[in-house]
């Protein structure tokens, strides 16, 4: 299918925007007016501008308040039009974005609304231009989908048809099956955006917090596969109004918009293979060729976490290691690299990144994950396709080849092969263990790597979830804000139901202060524990003190639980949080800070409890910044 994008969901001018679009690989545009009105170019030159880049013009938009008027007022809108039309002649553009009135003055009266807009279609046809009417969801008298459809059928010009624009749709909970009964060829385009779910007026959440499929909240594989039943074959065309998107790197957000076509397109496309031998022939519907990626990546937990740090912070993150019960097993055949190990969960500690003070500021950094694939070669292989930058890896003849990508915040996401019989090959690359046979020091109950909470940078926090969904098959919760003391913190988590694998996003809402971006915002490990109290105490008495919280929060926990006094007082003397969901129970507790921004955490989760303890962030952050003001 051909792939288009709004000028509007791109910042910049409108020359920024058109060479943006293109050098991400977009078949076409939509412009915007105010894009346009603001551009010193000619509509002419806009035109051969985008010839050159090899974008059509696919739509221009919007034209507004047009129809269910007076008949005075009619007159002036079909002068208005004409302007227009004879604008899109010079910018080779064939089909104009008509919304509906949004005007408190708009006459509900199905049979004039058609009426006016058959009188628009007649002014364009001279110019060879077709009108594309869409229901916005705060139209006076149209806002459904189904409504601006019986408008346009009883118009009944070749000229008119209706534009679909998912946020429209989706944002008002209309169901979007009656697509399916809408004749393909009267759907003249096709605008796909997602968005957050959030209650507020539909207005401000389409102009602010639209997003691009799959970082939202929508369904938008079932939306555009209703649409596609229909028989449309224009093209799939974005339309995101996003604060952020407009005021981020152009290239960068065009480059995730056709990243999140790909991934609907895949899973559109599979989607039509399993229903392939059960549906029905369709007959006259035409088919549309969709992109495929290669399969999706199944993972199977962590293999390991790698940690940069400063040899000044480096003696502080192994002896938090040494006191959570990790050994350090093995060293780097080539690389200033130590394996540390507790059974079978890793962590690397490396003491010579380059990119520390650079990419990472502080002393310590989380900078890679490994994660266990079934197939490491296609893992890289879709991530390739989704545009994930690789990473050149320097190697030795003896190393073993990890196949690593970089996530939006430049974490290396490394993919090693999983399974018993070589998934350890890459400890290859690592001397013979120090330590043989059985350890000791394994005393803590410690039972795997549960999630790693990555702080990331302002403009590309959407750009993360899609990455780590589209590339590692994750499904991404929806967002919490979480006030914390230095302004509103935004959370996102994503897992897998049936793999152990967590990855919690957070950013800071306004973008600003200490932990404002990737590069010095605060990250941590979480460790899965089978007995919180028994992991505490060995931490301690390891010589590492857990994180202090304050005795408010231990009244307060009295007060709104069950808890025993005894077990709040032990929970109180290690510094450990509580909370509930359900059935479900998470205990939790944090090292200090080490190296200004990187700290571990222990969780155990009783009952089925599946989240993150977020209740408790804030609390975790006033004590860290209660430590470090110390
Ligand atoms: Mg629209
Ligand atoms: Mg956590």
């Amino acid at each position: 299918m051909r792939r288009s994008i709004a000028t509007v969901s791109l910042s910049g001018t409108l020359e920024e925007k058109l060479r943006a679009a293109a050098a991400a690989g977009f078949d076409g545009v939509e412009v915007f007016e105010n894009d346009l009105i603001a551009s010193p170019m000619p509509p002419r030159e806009v035109r051969g501008l985008a010839e050159s880049l090899g974008l059509s013009i696919d739509l221009y938009q919007p034209f507004r308040d047009f129809e269910g008027v007076d008949d005075a007022r009619l007159e002036r809108n079909l002068q208005r039009a004409e302007a227009k039309f004879e604008l899109m002649l010079e910018l080779g553009v064939d089909t104009l974005l008509v919304c509906s009135n949004a005007l408190e003055s708009a006459i509900g009266d199905d049979a004039r609304a058609a009426a006016q807009l058959h009188r628009l279609a007649e002014t364009a046809a001279p110019f060879g231009v077709r009108i594309a009417y869409e229901a916005l969801a705060w139209g006076r008298q149209v806002n459904d989908y189904a409504h601006s459809w019986r408008i346009v059928a009883e118009a009944d010009h070749p000229l008119l048809g209706i534009c679909l624009d998912s946020f429209h749709i989706l944002s008002k909970g209309s169901d979007p099956a009656g697509i399916r009964d809408i004749p393909g060829e009267k759907i003249f385009f096709l605008q796909l955006a997602d968005a957050p779910h959030m209650a507020m007026d539909v207005l401000q959440w389409s102009r602010h917090y639209r997003c691009f499929p799959g970082q939202g909240g929508f369904d938008l594989t079932a939306f555009t596969g209703h649409v596609l039943a229909a028989g449309y074959t224009g093209p799939l065309s974005l339309e995101v109004f996003n604060d952020v998107f407009r005021a981020s790197d152009p290239q960068r957000t065009a480059a995730d918009a056709l990243r999140s076509l790909s991934v609907l397109e895949d899973a559109l496309s599979r989607e039509q293979d399993g229903a392939g031998e059960t549906a029905a022939p369709t007959g006259a519907r035409p088919t549309v060729a969709l992109t495929r990626l290669p399969d999706p990546v199944e993972p199977t937990g962590y293999a390991f976490v790698e940690v940069a740090a400063e040899e000044s912070s480096a003696e502080r993150v192994r002896a938090a290691l040494a006191a959570l019960g990790f050994e350090h097993t093995r060293g780097h055949r080539s690389k200033p690299v130590q394996l540390w190990e507790h059974g079978t969960t890793r962590i690397l500690l490396n003491s010579a990144d380059p990119r520390l003070g650079h990419t990472w500021s502080g002393d310590a950094a989380a900078t890679a994950l490994g994660i266990a694939v079934t197939d490491p070669d296609g893992a890289v292989h879709r991530a390739e396709r989704l545009l994930a930058p690789p990473l050149p890896r320097r190697r030795d003849p003896s190393e073993s080849r990890l196949h690593a990508v970089a996530a939006p915040d430049g974490t290396a996401v490394f993919f090693c092969p999983a399974g018993t019989a070589e998934g350890d090959s890459w400890l290859g690359d690592f001397t013979a263990p120090a330590v043989q046979g059985h350890r000791q020091g394994s005393a803590t109950p410690l039972t795997g790597i549960d999630h790693v909470g990555l702080f990331q940078p302002f403009d590309h926090f959407d750009e993360a979830s899609l990455f780590y969904r589209s590339v590692l098959g994750l499904e991404p919760a929806e967002s919490l804000q979480l006030a914390a003391p230095d302004g509103l913190v935004r959370s996102r988590a994503l897992t897998r139901p049936d793999v152990a694998l967590r990855i919690a996003l957070n950013v800071s809402v306004l973008g600003r202060g200490p932990q404002a971006d990737a590069a010095g915002g605060a990250q941590h490990i979480a460790l899965g524990c089978s007995d919180i109290f028994a992991a505490a105490q060995a931490m301690n008495e390891g010589g590492v003190a857990p994180l202090r919280i304050p005795d408010n929060y231990y009244a307060d926990l009295a007060s709104r639980t069950d808890l025993s006094p005894a077990t709040r007082e032990h929970m109180r003397e290690y510094g450990i949080l509580y909370d509930r969901a359900g059935d479900g129970e998470f205990f939790h507790f944090y090292t200090p800070m080490l190296g200004g921004r990187l700290f571990f955490e222990v969780v155990q989760r009783r009952g089925g409890y599946d989240g993150y303890g977020a209740a408790n962030t804030p609390f975790r952050m006033a004590a860290q910044r209660a430590e470090q003001a110390q």
